[in-house]
């Protein structure tokens, strides 16, 4: 990367490493996503349970192969041998995992994490419950504020969502938002995560990585 670019990213990843910090959570920055794995250990211990959200970035880094490695009680959502109608057990039981692992939707440079689900299991899981959550996510995600996560996850987020999982929703064909009524869409709860009281600091933590992953 051109080392003007690179030098104003860097800038833009300081200060949400900053801010993140200042909202109790446990900021860090790894260089690449081979880096990811090493830096998740230390977080975690053999025997732990742990679950995730849905996620390209958690397979672009390689976590969710890792997870399946036998050390740790994973509760898998993409194992295909689970029934669909089982989900929603799967999903309850991981809001009591020790470990849950989800990229986010969008970083503010506030330090806050923006998120949008459909059923909601995963937004819930990073407000409450998981002993701890691990948010892992490319510089990509970082956005202004607010405002700015908000229109990244309707012009970038959700279409190209739509386009992986395969849904019929008009954004999967436009490529933006148009404000649908379908059966299908996913967009149905927003989160922004900003201050975590002390009791709760270090809970989550957050990995940016010095690369493009995700959507
Ligand atoms: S409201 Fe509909 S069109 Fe807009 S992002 Fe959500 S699912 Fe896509």
């Amino acid at each position: 990367m051109n080392e003007h670019k690179s030098y104003v990213i860097d800038q833009r990843i300081e200060r949400t490493i900053a801010n993140l910090t200042k909202n109790n959570m446990l900021a860090c920055y790894v260089k690449t996503k081979e880096d990811v794995i090493p830096k998740v250990l230390e977080y975690l211990k053999d025997g732990d349970t742990v679950s995730c959200g849905g996620s390209t970035t958690l397979f672009e880094t390689g976590i969710i192969e890792y997870l399946r490695n036998g050390k740790y009680n994973y509760l898998d959502r993409y194992d295909p041998s689970i029934p669909a109608e089982k989900m929603d057990e799967l999903f309850t039981k991981a809001l009591a995992a020790d470990t849950y692992f989800s990229s986010s939707n969008a970083i503010t440079e506030q330090g806050e994490l923006f998120n949008i689900d459909g059923r909601g299991n995963r937004v819930a899981a990073l407000l409450y419950g998981p002993k701890s959550v691990i948010v892992i996510a490319g510089y990509n995600k970082i956005v202004a504020d607010a405002k700015a996560a908000f229109a990244r996850v309707k012009e970038t987020a959700a279409p190209a969502n739509a386009r992986r999982l395969g849904y019929k929703i008009p954004c999967a064909t436009t490529g933006k938002c148009m404000d649908c009524n379908s059966p299908e869409k996913f967009c149905c709860l927003f989160t922004l995560i900003g201050y975590q009281l002390p009791i709760r600091k270090d809970r989550i933590k957050v990995i940016i990585v010095g690369e493009e992953l995700g959507y």
